[in-house]
Formats: C-alpha cells, structure tokens, sequence
C-alpha cells in the first residue's frame, strides 16, 4: 500500500536493529484516515471469504481491526486480553505468547462467549516478526473450534520469519506493507 509505505519513510523511526517505530499513526497518535484505508484495502485483499469476525489483540492492533469491520459489513471486532494471571478460569480459551518488544512471556486470553465454531475469522495485527502472537490467536481459533480466513498485517518485517511460520499453518497472509530491511536505519520495502 503506496499511502503507508510513504508515511513509513516519512515518520517511521528504526530503534534497534529490528525495531521499527510508528508511534505517530499506528502505535501512540493513531491517523484515522489512513485507518480507514488500511480497513478497505484488507477487504480487497480477502474479498473471497466469508468473514463473519475479527479477531485482533490489545492494544494496537484493536484501531486497525475496528476500521476494518466497517468495510466487512461491520462484524464484532474481539481482541485478545494479555492477561500475566496465574489464576486459571474456565471461561476463557488461553494460551501462552512470547512478545517480541518486551521479551517476556504472556498468557492470550479470550472469553468463551466471543469465539466459536460459528466463527470464520479474520485475525489482523499491527506487526510481523516471529510469528508469536499471530499464532497465538489461530491456536485460540482452533481451541474454539473456529475456522481462521486468514491473516492481515500492517508492517510485516520480511526479514523475520513471521510469515512462514503463518504458512506453514495453512493460513493466507496479506500484509500492507513488507520491509525487506534495515540500512543505516532507514526502511527499505521488498
Ligand atoms: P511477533 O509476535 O510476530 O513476533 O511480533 C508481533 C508483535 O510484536 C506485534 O503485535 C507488535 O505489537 C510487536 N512488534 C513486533 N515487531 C515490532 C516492531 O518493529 N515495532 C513495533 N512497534 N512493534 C513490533
């Protein structure tokens, strides 16, 4: 997508090696116009399935996943809860994900309420990289018996290994824009 890999090179800032910071329109200030296109280019992108839910996880990937719904006919948006509770509740499918910016690992919790095998779900997130979290949420998807559409992404980092560890599980990955590297701490797209 021309519009946000433009505003990647604009505002983007490369913190480590491979950490890319969009605080001004995706992760802190949220750009709303450019929201609404992201959410419209994912509908081209899966226009052949049948999407009857997003899911997403909190909190940055909760904006993009809500201008999404509107161009799918405005489907309940659910997002993950990151829950470090060592209480276990019988009402929520879990699962264990190692976050790739804090290093550390969390329990992904979602209410049994909002995720059945009702459901065909379209999993969207804010970033690639490994793959955890991604795969944290089809891993709650197959617990609930729900069948996963596929997988839209903002940025995915096409130097981590994300992506083939979503294909490797069968799932259809679209990303908005794919960065191929790092140099001199600027973004260069595939
Ligand atoms: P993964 O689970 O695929 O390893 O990493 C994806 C998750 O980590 C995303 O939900 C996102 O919050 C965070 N993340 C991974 N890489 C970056 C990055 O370069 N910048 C930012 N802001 N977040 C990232």
């Amino acid at each position: 997508m021309k519009e946000l890999e433009e505003r990647i090179l604009k505002d983007g800032h490369v913190i480590m090696p491979d950490i890319l910071k969009v605080d001004s329109f995706l992760n802190h200030q949220i750009d709303v116009a450019l929201f609404e296109k992201m959410g419209a280019e994912f509908k081209k992108r899966f226009a052949n399935k049948q999407i009857n839910k997003i899911l997403t996880i909190e909190s940055s990937g909760i904006g993009v996943a809500v201008m999404a719904a509107r161009y799918f006919d405005y489907v309940p948006v659910v997002f993950v809860k990151k829950a470090n509770s060592k209480i276990l509740n019988d009402g929520v499918y879990h699962t264990k994900v190692h976050s790739f910016t804090k290093d550390n690992d969390y329990d992904a919790q979602v209410s049994k309420n909002y995720l059945s095998d009702q459901d065909h779900v379209l999993i969207i997130d804010d970033f690639l990289a490994n793959g955890a979290a991604a795969s944290g949420m089809i891993a709650l998807c197959k617990q609930a018996g729900a069948t996963v559409e596929g997988v839209g992404i903002v940025i995915e980092k096409g130097f981590q290994p994300g992506r083939q560890v979503l294909e490797a599980q069968g799932v259809q990955v679209e990303s908005l824009a794919i960065i191929d590297h790092f140099a001199n701490g600027q973004v260069v797209f595939q």
